[in-house]
């Protein structure tokens, strides 16, 4: 007989463990499939975000940020040092430490809440009915009243670059170097590829990213985005946009290393790297998890069709995370795996999606929210802007951290903040205060009005609150209307 359940998720990333656990503090008993098994063979919850995404990401840049400010920097705050050295097996081995922490942490919280947590391949095969192959291969069936279908995303791997996660990696492997090589490449100079870059360029590694657009990252103003790729090149990225990769030879012997061809307005080129990353984007990993006899309906990219509140086509089965439309970020998995809880009990939660906070951990890391300077003249928006400089930030300058800024918009005839970019020290800490202004409509002055704490970077949104109106205080104010 089947195994009952009020509910099975399917993928235990942050979006699959998020509406399993909350699934199960609201009383449904709950389990959640999942496939991932670690370097010992052990079944780990997480998905990508903890496995091999943001957590890992982000420990390798907060290291690779220390040994450089350790090289470069601590002889300006008259912090004597040796000889800095690197070790990276060391890095590595403390990145994969934080992530079994955090990956038992989810495990801990599936236990405390009494999510029966099922190590195998999930596949919906009805309507009610999930088939789970076990790692020994043997198959077991779930019943369940809903299914949430949280399968994640993989990267995309393109035919002139195959990965062979030696000499040409995708970013799973490019948190994996056992030592810095010496020519990097990467194809792609999207979020993964920039923090990756970034990594690996600090710890010593001459980086070159190949990038097909012409557009240095179009989800940014123009303005913003012209300020990042300026900081961006000063550390030594070396960003070539406009050169997109159409072929690559792996080298063998002492030939090692790898050839890539790409094409740019002079027509073709080619680059010689010891190792190549590929960072052009994931796709949906719905291949295989739903039977087409369930008729389920997919788009023609493979992500599952959902509507604004992660209902599928039929009824009892949800979809959430990167597996659906929207942003591929944790966080707005996250929410999602916790709306289609809350749901099941009719309470109205709802995603704004309007209001979903992107950030690239680099440093200065860059954040945005919201509609940025472009989109609003696109649209015909009329709005004021306020800008402050962290070069005028008495904490930034404290801090030895002073490149980027705060830029925030609002409505020129009602004041409601309508978005913000920064480019800064923390800016992904900062913007969440304008992510909340925004989530209760506040108005610029309503932000120029709060008393923020000195000295403190938060002071920047402030300042740019006032800018807005032209009554900064540090700067020089530019009315704009
Ligand atoms: P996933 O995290 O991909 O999890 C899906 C899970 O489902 C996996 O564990 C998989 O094994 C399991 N699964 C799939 N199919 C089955 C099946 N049939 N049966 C059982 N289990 C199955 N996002 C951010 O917001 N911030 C960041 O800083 C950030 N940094 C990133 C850095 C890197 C290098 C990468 C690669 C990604 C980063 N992301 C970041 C993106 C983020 O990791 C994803 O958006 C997020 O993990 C998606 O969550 P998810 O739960 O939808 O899917
Ligand atoms: P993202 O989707 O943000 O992860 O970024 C991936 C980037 O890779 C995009 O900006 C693409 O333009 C870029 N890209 C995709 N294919 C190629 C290619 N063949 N050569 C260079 N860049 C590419």
């Amino acid at each position: 007989m089947a195994k009952q359940f009020d509910v099975v998720v399917i993928g235990s990333g942050p979006a699959g463990y998020h509406a399993a656990i909350r699934c199960a503090q609201l009383g449904f008993n709950t389990a959640c499939v999942e496939k991932w098994l670690n370097k010992e063979d052990k079944t780990v919850y997480g998905g990508t975000c903890l496995n091999v995404g943001c957590i890992p990401s982000k420990a390798l840049l907060d290291s690779s940020h220390k040994y450089l400010e350790a090289q470069k920097h601590f002889a300006d705050h008259g912090i004597k040092t040796g000889k800095v050295e690197l070790d990276v097996p060391t890095m590595i081995a403390r990145k994969e430490k934080v992530v079994g922490q955090l990956t038992q942490g989810v495990a801990g919280l599936f236990k405390s809440n009494k999510v029966e947590g099922i190590a195998g391949t999930g596949k919906v095969i009805a309507k009610n009915k999930v088939e789970v192959t076990g790692h020994d291969g043997k198959t077991e069936e779930l019943e369940a009243k809903n299914i949430i279908i949280a399968a994640g995303s993989v990267p995309i791997d393109i035919p002139p670059a195959p990965v062979d996660q030696d000499t040409i990696v995708d970013s799973t492997g490019a948190l994996e170097f056992s030592e810095v090589p010496k020519k990097l490449g990467i194809i792609g100079a999207g979020v993964i590829g920039l923090e990756l870059g970034s990594v690996w360029a600090r710890l010593g590694s001459e980086v070159t990213i190949l990038e097909a657009l012409d557009d240095f990252l179009p989800a940014v103003d123009r303005h913003t985005a012209k300020e990042a790729l300026k900081i961006f090149s000063k550390q030594g990225l070396d960003i070539k946009l406009g050169s997109k990769v159409t072929g690559s030879k792996v080298g063998k012997g002492a030939k090692k290393g790898v050839t890539v061809e790409y094409t740019d307005k002079d027509g073709e080129q080619k680059a010689q790297f010891d190792k190549l990353i590929v960072c052009v984007g994931r796709k949906p990993a719905t291949a295989n998890v739903i039977d087409d006899s369930v008729g389920l309906e997919l788009d023609q990219r493979g992500f599952v069709k959902v509507d604004d509140n992660c209902k599928t086509n039929i009824d009892g089965i949800y979809a959430i995370g990167d597996a659906v439309r929207g942003p591929m970020l944790a966080h707005k998995g996250m929410e999602e795996g916790v709306m289609v809880a809350e749901r099941l009990v009719d309470k109205k939660v709802q995603v704004n999606y309007d209001l979903v906070p992107s950030v690239i951990y680099t440093h200065p890391e860059v954040a945005w929210i919201g509609k940025n300077e472009d989109q609003l003249k696109e649209e015909g928006v009329e709005y004021n802007a306020g800008q402050f400089p962290f070069v005028v930030s008495g904490r930034a300058l404290a801090a030895a951290d002073t490149d980027g800024f705060v830029k925030l918009l609002a409505d020129a005839k009602t004041d409601r903040v309508l978005g913000c970019q920064i480019i800064g020290p923390s800016a992904a800490d900062l913007l969440q205060i304008v992510a909340v202004a925004m989530e209760f409509s506040t108005s610029a002055e309503d932000l120029a009005l709060t008393m923020f704490a000195h000295p403190s970077l938060s002071e920047a949104v402030h300042e740019a609150s006032l800018a807005l109106h032209g009554h900064a205080i540090h700067i020089a104010n530019r009315k704009r209307r």
